[in-house]
């Protein structure tokens, strides 16, 4: 007991002790004080509605005693409690209108209505003791029901020791007007008492109840806010990725765009050079601007992925000829290196012709593997192995590993691999070259065709790569070898084909293109390859010509000024659609857009094939020579 009553005395107990009674806290500092800062007003709004609530009682019994012929309707005193009543309802009505001011005063308001409470209560008090009516009763009882609130409301809210100041404030306003009525006794000093005491029990427990509500809207709507901030923060940040894909995206089409004139120049150059010397000094050129286009090729390849997923394009492929060719690939690389490259299909069961996939894609991965195992490997091999596990309902798994025996990936870098841009051996000592976009690519298409890739090294031992699909297959019919050359691809550009041998045609082009030295390599293509062209700046001047004149094929860039190739292909076909004796012209699309999904595009738009810029003249050729006759003979 003794110990007990020592604790009391110990002003740093009784400090706790008070603020365990009032506070039951979030215990986290930051959020209590974040809590405590930001007024959210519900104590003033229970101010405010159990003062409405008195007002509206005693408004009901005056008038019920009034009625009754009781009392008389208004004395001094019904005066008083009136404004008093009317004089705390207004101000907490202030203290909810103007929430910004009282959030920042916080104390002082609550102060104030407490102040003006427990004078109201006391003036009360004084006022009523004597002739105790059932009014008076009431309102006695009300009123410091409302005063003990806002003393428990301010006690938990304001600091414990202006808590206890105020709380002595009240008591000695309280004591010192009861003392100075002159009709003051025992009795009434009891009443008021049991009254206080009566009330602050109840407005101790509304107050919990109001206090734990409002903790619990603090930190919901604590909660909305963060969600709210994370996902404002998402959408910037994805914003912002846009922009800067988008910005990659532009920049590799633009420097395309002149690449088409440097490699085209080449080109010509190169089929009239005059000694080996020159020949060595163009090969190294082209070589180097086909490297530049690789580079290129990615990066627009990522930013595509990046920007608006994979499009994927299923057809059945012969899934030993796409891991054999893409090993084939590097061969001559691996060859300079002393390294060998191998195939090894021995994995997919004999019976199994076709798998069904985007075999471009596949393809895009697998030659990504390879080049990366042949350039990260001094001696040793490269083995591309894949297996098939027939499962049930035409569908099987996949799996492809690239093992190499070369310098390894030490494990903490595992994880970054697929990171775009990432690059195990960085900064100003990187011996080998690349965007370190391979990975970011590959793990990309795989993920969308629903597969995984994964990596396991040794340091000093070896690499394998893993990826597992799930595909359908079939048995029984072999594909003819067209189908295996699907779409260009990032990495088209690496093995050049073979020089000579391309047919003469013959016919008159319309080459619809802005730029001046992109047009001007491309005439002088058409005109090695036996072919007359015309030139168009821009897609309405196209229009116009195709009006007048008929060509046997267009070559329609797609991005100009004035009008694009597109909108020039829907006017042509309108021309054609109108004139049923002209005989439809094949459009080609020539485009440094050079994905996949591009010339999906551009069929649809109404062209009938697709050229991607930079070409040379061997891939011109290929492309006109499904549209244009050979020329005859004599011709050529
Ligand atoms: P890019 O493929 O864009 O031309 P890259 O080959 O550097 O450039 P990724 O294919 O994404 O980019 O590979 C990222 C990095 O992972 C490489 O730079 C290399 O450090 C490491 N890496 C990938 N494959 C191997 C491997 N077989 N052996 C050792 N390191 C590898
Ligand atoms: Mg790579």
């Amino acid at each position: 007991m003794s110990i007990a009553c020592a604790r009391f005395a110990n002003p740093r107990h009784l400090y706790k002790l008070l603020r365990s009674l009032g506070n039951r806290g979030f215990g986290n500092p930051s959020l209590e004080a974040e809590f405590q800062s930001g007024f959210r007003s519900h104590g003033v709004r229970f101010l405010y509605v159990s003062s409405t609530v008195a007002a509206g009682c005693f408004m009901a019994f005056w008038l019920g005693d009034l009625l009754q012929g009781n009392r008389p309707a208004f004395d001094e005193l019904q005066w008083t409690r009136l404004s008093l009543s009317a004089g705390l309802l207004a101000f907490g009505q202030m203290a909810v209108r103007f929430k910004e001011a009282t959030s920042r005063h916080y104390t002082l308001a609550c102060s104030l209505m407490v102040c003006l409470a427990a004078l109201f209560s006391a003036y009360v008090a004084r006022k009523g003791m004597v002739k105790a009516s059932s009014i008076e009763a009431y309102w006695a009882l009300t009123t410091s029901m409302v005063m003990a609130t806002l003393m428990t409301y301010g006690f938990a809210r304001l600091r414990a020791g202006h808590t206890v100041l105020l709380g002595v404030f009240m008591l000695s306003v309280t004591v010192g007007f009861g003392l100075d009525a002159p009709e003051f006794n025992r009795i009434a000093f009891q009443r008021m008492v049991i009254h206080v005491t009566a009330a602050n029990v109840l407005g101790y427990f509304l107050y919990r109840f109001s206090m734990g509500r409002e903790r619990k809207l603090f930190l919901q709507s604590r909660r909305k806010n963060h969600v709210a901030e994370l996902r404002r923060m998402k959408e910037q940040a994805e914003a912002a990725n846009r922009a800067k894909t988008a910005f990659l995206a532009n920049m590799s089409h633009e420097i395309r765009t002149p690449m088409n004139g440097v490699i085209g120049a080449l080109s010509m150059l190169n089929d009239e050079a005059v000694s080996d010397r020159d020949r060595l000094f163009i090969k190294s050129a082209r070589d180097s601007a086909r490297n530049l286009l690789q580079v290129l090729n990615e990066i627009l390849d990522f930013a595509k992925l990046d920007a608006q997923k994979v499009r994927l394009s299923p057809a059945p492929f012969d899934p030993r000829q796409t891991l054999t060719s893409a090993c084939e690939a590097f061969s001559a690389i691996a060859l300079q290196k002393g390294i060998e490259v191998r195939a090894n299909t021995r994995g997919v069961p004999p019976e199994v012709r076709t798998l069904v996939a985007d075999e471009g894609k596949l393809r895009q991965v697998l030659l990504n593997l390879v080049s990366n195992a042949v350039k990260f490997t001094q001696q040793g091999e490269v083995v591309a192995s894949m297996s098939l596990v027939l499962g049930a309902g035409g569908m099987a798994q996949l799996r492809i590993e690239v093992s190499d025996t070369g310098m390894g990936i030490p494990e903490s870098a595992l994880s970054c691999l697929y990171q775009p841009f990432y690059q195990v051996e960085s900064g100003s000592n990187r011996s080998h070259g690349g965007t370190g976009l391979g990975l970011a690519i590959c793990k990309q298409i795989i993920e969308e065709m629903g597969g995984t890739i994964t990596a396991r090294s040794l340091v000093g031992t070896g690499t394998t790569f893993e990826v597992m699909l799930d595909v359908p297959y079939s048995i029984g019919e072999r594909l003819s070898k067209d189908s295996a050359e699907g779409e260009p691809s990032a990495f088209a550009d690496t093995a050049p084909p073979p020089a000579n041998d391309l047919p003469v045609l013959d016919g008159e082009v319309l080459l619809v293109e802005d730029n001046e030295v992109n047009a001007f390599i491309a005439t002088m293509t058409l005109e090695s390859l036996g072919i007359r062209s015309v030139h168009a700046r821009h897609g309405q001047q196209a229009v116009e010509m195709f009006k007048t004149h008929a060509f046997d094929l267009v070559l329609m860039d797609c991005e100009m000024p004035v009008m694009d190739g597109y909108e020039a292909v829907g006017l042509i076909r309108a021309i054609e659609a109108d004139d049923t004796a002209r005989p439809r012209t094949p459009v080609v699309a020539l485009t440094a857009h050079a994905l996949s999904g591009d010339r999906e595009a551009c069929l649809e738009r109404g062209m009938d094939d697709y050229l991607t810029k930079p070409f040379d003249r061997h891939a011109l050729a290929l492309v006109l020579s499904r549209w244009l006759p050979a020329a005859s003979t004599a011709d050529a």
